[in-house]
């Protein structure tokens, strides 16, 4: 395995008494689309810019390439920063504002226009070099601002939530066009945005970022299905996030109770320890044939809603009052104080203990 492009090594942030980065640790492999994904003030614009120079830690290493880049500045660096309101310059047409990092980095003309070429055929824009930005639409000018960001080849290209003022549709299909760029040329991507379904649809590694600390880190299926902690179970995706408590321990399993009865799960606890488990809407049925299933619990309908492709419903587990909510398929009726038995894989459990 090859050295890390990235290594943050205990990088702090502070701003007078604002913590923006709290002791973090990360390290990235080269050639991945990373995402950092967290809600707004999390501390993702703060860590994006100590990558591309624009902001100093207070404490900690930055090493890029095995180099340590913590102080020096942007244009000294193998990185490009997209930042989300593009920054093109509108007094320019496409193809210049392409080049230009090329023209301050002296490359002879005609190397240049011939980078500029190909760059419009890699994002997509043959023939609109020579339009003006204000004659393109949000994602042409979202893809001139990526043309002009790896036209200069950089090792790492970071992008603040560059998609964040798109509508749905072109956001999806840019999301797409991303992806299959990066896989094109194999450039290692960090890309931050607050937008769950977004980071799951584009990354390979997933950095779940809360108040300045990394909450969970690794590919989006295993932080879905298997998060680390009780804020990237919420963060990620709906879950139904309810406490519980260790009633017996077996080797690396542990008996809990909670609002779903007792169920055994992954993980291990002292017996009368207190914690959380999680679980996902789609993961409960109603149905108790298929395949693993336990019966969990019996509940009542509130209120459901069709999503297209699934029914979403909320329900109460009337002893408790707990809140539940699952999925059915569009076909299944549900009425509204309807009683029904939820049943799940016990494996699907997740123990959280913070
Ligand atoms: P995000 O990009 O996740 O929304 P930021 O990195 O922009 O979060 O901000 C993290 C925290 O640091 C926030 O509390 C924000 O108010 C604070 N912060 C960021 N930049 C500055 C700055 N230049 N001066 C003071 N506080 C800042
Ligand atoms: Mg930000």
């Amino acid at each position: 395995m090859t050295a890390p492009i990235v290594v943050c090594k205990n990088i702090k942030k502070t701003y007078g008494k604002v913590i923006a980065l709290d002791t973090l640790n990360l390290e990235i492999e080269e050639g991945q689309f990373v995402v950092l994904l967290g809600p707004s003030g999390s501390g993702k614009t703060t860590l994006l810019s100590i990558l591309g120079g624009f902001t100093i830690p207070s404490e900690g290493t930055l090493f890029i390439g095995g180099r340590d880049v913590t102080s020096l500045r942007p244009a000294h660096r193998p990185t490009v920063t997209v930042f989300q309101n593009y920054a093109l310059f509108p007094h320019m047409r496409v193809s210049e504002n392409i080049g230009f990092g090329l023209s301050m980095r002296k490359v002879p003309r005609k190397v240049r226009e011939e980078a500029v070429e190909k760059v419009l055929e890699t994002v997509g824009l043959i023939g609109l070099g020579g339009r003006g930005v204000h004659e393109l639409s949000g994602g042409q000018r979202q893809r001139v601002a990526l043309a002009r960001a790896i036209v200069v080849e950089p090792s790492l290209l970071l992008l603040d939530e560059p998609l964040g003022a798109l509508d749905l549709k072109v956001r999806q299909q840019m999301q797409d066009e991303l992806v299959l760029l990066q896989r094109r040329i194999q450039t290692t991507f960090v890309h931050v945005t607050h937008d769950q379904e977004e980071a799951m649809n584009i990354a390979d590694v997933v950095v779940v970022i809360n108040k300045g600390k990394i909450e969970d880190i690794g590919p989006p299926e295993r932080v879905y299905l298997r998060p680390s902690s009780r804020f990237s179970a919420s963060f990620m995706g709906e879950s139904n996030i309810v406490p519980c408590k260790s009633v017996a321990v077996e080797g690396g399993r542990t008996k809990v109770s909670s609002v779903f009865g007792e169920t055994v799960v992954h993980g291990k606890l002292e017996v009368g320890q207190n914690a959380h488990i999680s679980i996902r809407p789609e993961q409960l049925k109603v149905e108790s044939s298929v395949g693993l299933t336990q019966h969990l619990v019996d509940v009542q309908i509130d209120a459901s809603i069709f999503q297209g492709a699934y029914r979403r419903c909320l329900a109460v587990e009337k002893a408790s009052g707990s809140e539940i909510s699952f999925r059915v398929t569009p076909e299944h009726l549900v009425s509204e104080g309807e009683s029904l038995s939820l049943h799940a894989n016990p494996d699907d459990f997740v123990l959280l203990t913070h």
